[in-house]
């Protein structure tokens, strides 16, 4: 669990691109150098961890790629102290991403095995997150509402009840679609319970599938 100069230069790169690529906000940048993404990858793909490149994690799974981490969390407009559910914890990489930016987090992952590696590991690495083994299409009524809902695979379409966990004016991301590549979209509940949807291109997502499995 070694976390060395190289691999923080490495890490200070990965920023750079991503920088360069469009993610402004400083604070989210520095949670990006917060993370140390090559300690969630197996010890051998130290040279592929600080690439902005998703990775796959086992289970037919991918950690997801860097830009599209800090993109999304761009996107949820998160404050400290946020309460944010996330759906498809994966490697747990995005949830520590937020976490480091001080927001409370609450993720579901309905792969057991990777629901219990980041159990165990989160906590070496220092990162307070709730996990939960279970399936994100019923959410988490009981820790709602939620300020922000962010969800990391692609959802054919946004479940009512991730709607009814987020709080009066938050904000919902996901990438929304059925096919190969998806639309990321980030959705708005207005005071009178209307939902507002804004478009932010294409991206490649695992697809959200109902039900947990432990394969
Ligand atoms: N956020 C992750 C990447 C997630 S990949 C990371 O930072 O590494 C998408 C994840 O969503 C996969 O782990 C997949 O098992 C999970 N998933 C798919 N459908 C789900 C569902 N209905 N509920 C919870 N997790 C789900």
């Amino acid at each position: 669990m070694e976390d060395s100069y190289r691999h923080k230069g490495m890490r200070r790169r990965l920023v750079n691109e991503i920088r360069k690529k469009g993610i402004l906000d400083e604070k989210i940048l520095e949670a990006v150098y917060a993370v140390p993404r090559h300690l969630f990858l197996d010890s051998g793909f130290l040279n592929y961890a600080y690439e902005d490149k998703p990775f796959p994690i086992g289970a037919g799974q991918t950690i997801s790629q860097p830009y599209t981490v800090a993109f999304q969390t761009e996107l949820l407009q998160v404050q400290e102290g946020d309460k944010v559910l996330e759906i498809g914890t994966g490697s747990g990489y995005q949830a520590c991403v937020l976490a480091a930016l001080g927001v409370e987090v609450y993720s579901v992952e309905r792969q057991k095995k990777l629901y219990e590696k980041a159990r165990d590991f989160l906590p070496k690495l220092g990162f307070h997150v709730h996990l939960f083994y279970g399936d994100g299409y019923l959410g988490l009524p009981q820790f709602a509402p939620f300020d922000a809902v962010l969800i990391t695979a692609a959802a054919p379409e946004i479940p009512q009840t991730l709607f009814d966990q987020l709080k009066t004016g938050g904000r919902l991301v996901s990438p929304v679609g059925e096919g190969d590549v998806q639309t990321m979209i980030r959705f708005h509940k207005e005071k009178d319970g209307r939902i507002i949807e804004e478009r932010f291109g294409k991206f490649r997502f695992v697809p959200l599938l109902k039900n947990t499995a432990d394969d």
